[in-house]
């Protein structure tokens, strides 16, 4: 019973393993760059990488209680495959969770990495027993998670929680998904450099300019965080918008799934409670029913770059 999960977060860019014991506890914790070979035998690099961490920390794949995966992208529960991973090209249509049982001869359990962020929180973070409970991973798009009747909701085949695609201005950006004024296409990555570029053309003295130093592709939500923090006007701006927005997509969860909490996570949370949580809850409370904002606790996920492999373990215990 005292056993250990590993916990494997597979991203685009990297690859995070923990080991994690039945309380949240990470014992072990490691991270290396993402195979970029065709996923069968990137599955094969990634289950070795697996065993020598397993090795390293005195156990091995029969030692521990199970295997959990976090995948960037959404997994068909009917049949298992991949269905979409738009930040790992060729990964579609693959049956990841059966290749890595027949690597390591035993069950893995799979699930998009959003949706064990929110498990993970739930379990052992900022929204531990909160039920329902919302998350918003907050990066270079917006995704999320939801939590009820203390399972990850999955709908009718695994697509649940796309919650970044909610529309908030139905004459709005164009989102990449096609539709129109998504929340995606205001706080994710290119909506804000999009919004913040209209707004640098009027503003030559933009400490926003500096920041960048020459190099124009930088310009994301970290540097109008740093510089909006410093005061400047246009960052401000853009900073009071997305918090607008983000309040307006926290209000609808409110007001459609009566959560018991709403739990921002990703790279934005960065900009802390003055700059980010506080704006949201100001606008979530002028927007959702008084009611249902009342009983919702608003708040900063707390796990981290560590969710994912704490998902993933959390996702092992509950079986
Ligand atoms: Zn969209």
């Amino acid at each position: 019973m005292n056993k250990l999960a590993l916990g494997i977060d597979i991203g685009g860019t990297n690859i995070k393993l923990g080991l994690v014991s039945r309380e949240g506890g990470l014992t072990e914790f490691d991270q290396t760059a993402t195979p970029k070979s065709d996923p069968e035998l990137s599955v094969a690099i990634i289950a070795g990488i697996a065993e020598e961490f397993l090795e390293s920390a005195g156990e091995n794949f029969d030692s521990i209680a199970g295997v959990g995966i976090g995948f960037p992208g959404s997994i068909d529960r009917l049949d298992g495959k991949v269905r979409a991973a738009p930040n790992l090209s060729g990964w579609g249509g693959i049956a990841l969770g059966n290749l890595f049982a027949e690597r390591i001869g035993q069950e893995v359990f799979i699930d998009n990495d959003a949706n064990l962020a929110a498990l993970a929180e739930f379990k052992w973070g900022a929204g531990k027993g909160l039920d329902p409970l919302v998350l918003f991973t907050l990066g270079t798009g917006v995704g999320g998670g939801i939590i009820l009747n203390g399972e990850i909701f999955h709908g009718a085949w695994g697509g649940a929680a796309e919650i970044g695609h909610q529309t908030i201005d139905f004459n709005g950006r164009v989102c990449k998904c096609g539709n129109r004024g998504c929340i995606e296409a205001y706080v994710g990555t290119k909506g804000v450099a999009a919004r913040t570029w209209e707004l640098l053309r009027e503003d030559k003295g933009s400490l926003l300019w500096e920041l960048m130093g020459g190099e124009f592709d930088s310009l994301d939500a970290r540097l109008v965080g740093v510089a909006a923090k410093d005061g400047d006007p246009t960052a401000l701006i853009v900073a009071g918008e997305i918090t607008r927005a983000l309040g307006v997509a926290a209000a609808n969860m409110i007001n459609v799934l009566n959560p018991a909490s709403v739990l921002l996570a990703g790279g934005m949370t960065e900009w802390g409670e003055e700059l980010l949580l506080k704006p949201v809850i100001r606008e979530a409370r002028h927007r959702a029913l008084k009611s249902h904002f009342r009983s919702c606790k608003i708040a900063l996920a707390t796990a981290g770059i560590k969710a994912g492999v704490l998902g993933a373990a959390a996702l092992v215990f509950r079986q």
